[in-house]
């Protein structure tokens, strides 16, 4: 296999144009999410691949303003996403700790959580690849005392939220308890209402609907397989570019650099659906329907946050034989704009690694930057992009691809 020219970046930059600009917003469950898995659909398809689509049931949401008032304030407050609606006027507490909260008693009140309480994002309750025992207890204790709403009051949190501030606490559909979060300065002037009476309005509603994984497939040989992934959706009302329209764009890339493919190890490449999304729909319904293909797949190779404009790209294994790791690490580091980075335990590659399925994630070196300071906010758009890269990383992937059918790596 010869690596074709590189005049492809254009169809990289129409690609990119296509998810973030033409296609406004891709979070679960939106029209924007619809159209850009057809997108990618039919690019896969018009490049030869055999597909195979997986429908989930999910919810969109939408959101009015919210109102929250004492007697003669009102406070900055957003609806946590996916929270029910409520209208409430009733006396605040104010907790800080998991102990406070276990010892107070909030029916027909209303709840300010601060402090420790609120210094992470609590995973959503049937969030099944990572929660923290300290996460579900907290959300158990609030279900059992069931204030009438909550408001969060977040410090700025770059770990688990990306770069948002303040962020919400809940972002889980499957959570009742009406919720709002504000920043942790209107918190603390806030808690000196504790006890008196506050009003909160949320106006929002949630949405049945549908998404879907796009799973493209070329190769004949069931039992070995290499798997090429990037998740396709993105957060409510953002552009999302290097989180993760990037990640999908070296996918199409790769995918048009393999479309006369005919070697006999299966390629599959997937278009995951709800990376972003509190409960990870498209994902579960992957590993559900191919829990029994798991074993075959020789390496998982997943891209999130590529193709940024500053710095390389960076690579990490999870999972992988020695020999895998030497080979590839040695192909990849040969060239410039590669580097071995740091172990990431997020993304779609864990979900793999988890089941013990050798692993790779690709993304950049200014990792921090991203996830810092652009990742799910308004930032995050096409032109921190430098759609050279996504080429570059698709032709790398294209080698990886071409090496592995020549060998064996356990
Ligand atoms: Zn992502």
């Amino acid at each position: 296999m010869n690596l074709p020219p590189r005049h492809l970046v254009n169809d990289a930059s129409d690609h990119l144009e296509m998810l973030c600009d033409i296609i406004p917003d891709r979070h679960v469950g939106s029209p924007g999410n619809r159209a850009a898995t057809e997108y990618v659909a039919q690019v896969l398809s018009d490049y030869g691949w055999f597909l195979e689509r997986q429908t989930f049931s999910c919810i969109d949401w939408s959101q009015g303003p919210v109102k929250l008032t004492t007697d003669k304030t009102s406070w900055e407050a957003f609806a946590s996403p996916y929270s029910l609606s409520c209208l409430e006027t009733a006396p605040l507490k104010a907790a800080a700790t998991l102990q406070e909260l276990e010892r107070m008693e909030l029916r027909s009140c209303i709840l300010l959580m601060h402090g420790e309480l609120t210094r992470d994002q609590l995973m959503p309750k049937n969030f099944p690849f990572y929660n923290p025992s300290e996460h579900q207890r907290i959300i158990k204790v609030l279900d059992q005392k069931a204030p009438l709403a909550i408001i969060t009051a977040t410090e700025k949190n770059p770990g688990l939220a990306g770069a948002m501030y303040p962020f919400p606490v809940f972002e889980d559909g499957d959570f009742d308890i009406p919720s709002v979060y504000m920043t942790d300065r209107q918190g603390a002037r806030l808690l000196k209402y504790a006890g008196e009476n506050i009003t909160l309005q949320i106006d929002s509603t949630r949405i049945p609907s549908t998404g879907e994984n796009v799973i493209a497939i070329k190769g004949r040989e069931e039992t070995r397989r290499i798997v090429v992934c990037a998740h396709i959706d993105a957060k409510k009302d953002i552009s999302g570019a290097l989180d993760n329209a990037t990640g999908i764009v070296t996918l199409l890339l790769l995918a048009r650099l393999l479309r006369a493919y005919a070697g006999d190890p299966v390629i599959e490449l997937i278009a995951f659906n709800g990376e972003d999304y509190y409960s990870a729909p498209g994902q579960i319904k992957y590993l559900e329907a191919y829990k029994k293909r798991l074993p075959a797949i020789q390496l998982v190779m997943n891209m999130d946050g590529v193709g940024f404009r500053e710095g390389k790209t960076a690579f990490s294994f999870y999972e992988c034989p020695e020999n895998l790791t030497k080979d590839i690490g040695k192909m990849l580091t040969a060239h410039e704009g590669m580097i071995q980075g740091e172990p990431w335990m997020q993304s779609d590659h864990m979900i793999f690694a988890q089941q013990k399925v050798p692993a790779m994630a690709f993304t950049s070196e200014k990792f921090d930057e991203i996830w810092c300071n652009i990742a799910h906010t308004l930032h995050d758009t096409v032109d921190k992009v430098a759609p050279e890269k996504l080429l570059y990383l698709a032709e790398r992937l294209y080698e990886i691809i071409n090496y592995f059918q020549q060998n064996e790596w356990r």
